[in-house]
């Protein structure tokens, strides 16, 4: 395993960094923060926006009891295309 990564493992493995998937074998690494958020993913730019909703915290805390567990990790992704965009999609196919 070439070093970097080694290193990239061990800080994720003491939760200095966390790594995220973002697919298309695509990953990256972000300092650890003590704040629960998820991403959405701009599938315009590609930029990366931090959110955090206890709407679909407690949601998923719910549906989990509800399947008779007790919730200890979940993951969650969100792709979107900026309502910007698509605005300017429709005015064109308008025009
Ligand atoms: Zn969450």
């Amino acid at each position: 395993m070439h070093i970097v990564h080694k290193i990239l493992r061990l800080f994720e493995e003491t939760h200095i960094l966390t790594r995220h998937d973002f697919g298309d074998g695509k990953s990256g690494y972000e300092e650890a923060s003590s704040l629960h958020h998820h991403h959405l993913i701009d599938t315009h730019t590609g930029h990366i926006i931090e959110f955090h909703d206890e709407r679909i915290e407690s949601l998923q805390r719910e549906s989990a009891q509800g399947l008779g567990y007790y919730l200890v990790g979940h993951r969650l992704e969100l792709h979107g295309i900026p309502l910007e965009e698509l605005r300017k999609k429709r005015d064109t196919y308008k025009a």
